[in-house]
């Protein structure tokens, strides 16, 4: 029968924007062929296999047929007894290729499935940081999941179901229209009956379909973030319990309806399917009997027109599909190639370079800059919205010029949302300067190397970056520091460590360096966690450091741990710190004060406050009580 699972549910990914079937351009369709052109030797297998299973099941009514006439001719008992033996050697035959063709088949469409996946987490993890912010990441990874599936149901099901099918029909018609003509074309009179509402119930189903997903879809957005640790504390402390569970509640009702309605639909199918091959077979025996009788057909041409017709009905329902089916594997397929068309707005030049040895200069040389628009850097449907935030980005740094001496520190200071951390994003590169540009390296002012030219690998080599959130694997400690060092030692694990100050605290859990943390892992402290972001940062031996110091006020002795591996991470490195603690600030060998995208004072710690400007009034505001925290913590030498 037809109505296979893949057939059905593939239905419903018929092409949302139009709401129906649409034609696809012949690029699509050409690298969809692309895709398969790896497997062409298995495919020409599987299409003469296909053949083959056509023919061999045509083979058995005439068979059949045979064995009554012979009966009826009243030949040796030997005849038929070999007749039936081939019988079952046709039928061993098929059910072996039927074995073989599902295989192939199902190797072909894994196969296909592996290309494209492997292909797409490729891409994705080349899209700019933009990209992430970005994209809400159940819809991107449900995009790599169904749909990726949804392409490899085309191969696995549809093409094979086209190919043998159309054989298997052909053949079918052939032979019965050889038998006789006559009772052939009555049979298929009364296939419209059939075939027209098998098609508008289709597009009914389809629409129950996508319904439904959309439906399961949004429930399964509303899991993700609601039973996560921030979504659900979220919930506790804000949210309304009782009208999300409502609200549950109505999608997954709406679902059960339409699984009712689909379960209804499609048994209704299956009856009037069985109904009229079943009057189509009433005639065939009415009418061929008849002719029997008056001599014009073999009375073995009864059964064989008989057992025909019942092959007759499933392939050419598939058939009627398949243009559905075909829609909807491509409409897969273009999403994804959606994706795969995202061009990458950070990318490697061919000729990159890599950052000279030794220590490195920073600099900043009169960059402007502004977030990339939403159009640029994402796609409408992966952020479920209608249409996209065309606004251009508007600039956030107008002409920021520094440079930080190798071995110097250079801290950030401003109110929020100046710019501080943009300039840390695009020193490591995570977005692209719109002009001017950030150097790595050189003695002198402007001979450094721009960033843009610098190789991804000796990028991650040179750079280390400490965020805020500190953000850990769900993975054991030792592979969290591995993603900074994969040769990393046991060894030197243990060294960053005890320069994060986190040496005695591990060495005291149960499990040690396999010890999980991250999001449901083991709880670190923030103070520990942090500490192990640092640890991270140094195994990695970066000669450049960004730092987001937290803002969160940690008790003094994890705030003096802290203080400690900072300094270890800052020794001997040129660093670029967003610097929230007063020590970290007069340590500093240059303090740039940024206020809406511009440096608005630089110096030291002394010089400014002297000067009596913005820098003054924020140690004031901001780092008086911080003051009072941190001299406790770590006394000033
Ligand atoms: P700071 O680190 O000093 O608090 P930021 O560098 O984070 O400031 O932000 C500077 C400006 O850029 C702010 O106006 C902020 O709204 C904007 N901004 C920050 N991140 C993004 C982003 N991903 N997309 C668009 N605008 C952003």
């Amino acid at each position: 029968m037809s109505m296979d699972g893949v057939a059905w549910s593939s239905l419903y990914k018929i092409t949302r924007a139009s709401g129906g079937p649409r034609s696809f351009s012949k690029d699509t369709i050409k690298r969809v062929f692309g895709f398969a052109l790896p497997h062409r030797r298995k495919l020409i297998v599987f299409v003469v296999l296909s053949i083959v299973m056509a023919v061999l099941a045509v083979a058995t009514p005439l068979l059949a047929g045979q064995v009554v006439d012979a009966i009826i001719a009243g030949v040796e008992a030997s005849v038929v007894i070999r007749l039936a033996v081939l019988i079952a050697v046709v039928a061993a035959a098929e059910a072996g290729i039927g074995l073989l063709t599902r295989w192939l088949s199902s190797t072909i469409g894994e196969g296909v499935i592996v290309d494209l996946r492997t292909r797409v987490f490729d891409h994705v993890q080349k899209m700019p940081i933009a990209f992430f912010t970005r994209t809400r990441t159940g819809a991107l990874v449900s995009r790599l999941n169904n749909d990726v599936i949804g392409a490899q149901a085309a191969f696995a099901g549809t093409l094979s179901g086209v190919v043998s099918n159309s054989v298997a029909l052909l053949l079918t018609l052939v032979v019965m229209l050889e038998k006789s003509w006559l009772v052939t074309v009555l049979a298929m009179v009364l296939l419209p009956i059939f075939l027209i509402p098998a098609r508008r119930m289709g597009s009914r189903l389809a629409d129950l379909r996508r319904e439904a997903a959309e439906h399961n879809a949004a429930m399964g957005t509303q899991m993700t973030e609601r039973f996560s640790a921030p979504g659900a504390t979220l919930v506790k402390l804000f949210g309304r319990p009782d009208e999300e569970s409502r609200e549950f509640a109505v999608r997954a009702g709406r679902v059960r309806d339409i699984g009712v309605r689909t379960a209804m639909l499609q048994f209704t199918f299956v009856t009037a399917l069985t109904l009229v091959s079943a009057l189509a077979l009433a005639l065939v025996y009415g009418l061929g009997g008849w002719l029997a009788l008056g001599g014009q057909l073999a009375a073995g041409d009864v059964v064989v027109l008989a057992l025909l017709l019942t092959r007759l009905y499933a392939p050419l329902t598939a058939l009627s599909n398949a243009r559905v089916e075909i829609m909807s594997a491509l409409v897969s397929f273009e999403r994804v190639f959606e994706i795969l068309d995202l061009k990458p707005l950070i990318q490697q030049k061919p000729d990159a370079v890599e950052v000279l040895p030794g220590p490195v200069a920073v600099e900043f040389d009169d960059v402007r800059f502004a977030y990339p628009s939403a159009d640029k850097v994402s796609l409408a449907s992966l952020e479920d919205v209608s249409t996209l935030d065309t606004r251009g980005g508007e600039e956030v740094l107008h002409g920021i010029s520094f440079r930080v001496e190798p071995g110097q520190t250079v801290a950030l200071v401003g109110s929020s949302g100046a710019g501080k951390s943009t300039i840390a994003q695009l020193l490591a590169r995570l977005y692209d300067v719109d002009s001017g540009a950030v150097r790595l390296g050189g003695t002198l002012p402007g001979t450094g190397v721009d960033v843009r030219d610098v190789t991804f690998d000796s990028m991650r080599a040179t750079l280390g970056m400490v965020t805020q959130d500190g953000h850990l694997f769900h993975e054991s400690i030792a592979s969290n520091l591995r993603l900074a060092r994969p040769e990393a030692t046991e060894e030197d694990m243990w060294d960053v460590l005890r320069q994060a100050r986190l040496e005695y605290m591990i060495r005291s859990l149960p499990d040690g360096l396999d010890t999980v943390v991250g999001e449901r892992g083991y709880r670190l402290s923030g103070g520990e966690r942090q500490r192990l972001t640092i640890a991270r940062l140094l195994i990695a031996q970066p000669r450049v450091v960004i730092l987001d110091e937290a803002t969160a006020a940690l008790d003094s002795t994890n705030e003096a741990a802290v203080q400690a591996a900072l300094g270890a991470a800052l020794e001997g490195r040129t660093a670029v710190v967003i610097a929230h603690r007063l020590s970290t600030i007069r340590a500093a060998d240059m303090i740039l004060v940024v206020e809406e995208g511009r440096i608005v004072e630089r110096g030291t710690h002394t010089e400014l406050l002297s000067a009596d400007g913005r820098y003054a009034e924020l140690y004031h505001t901001q780092f008086a009580e911080a003051h009072a925290v941190a001299e406790e913590a770590v006394p000033e030498p």
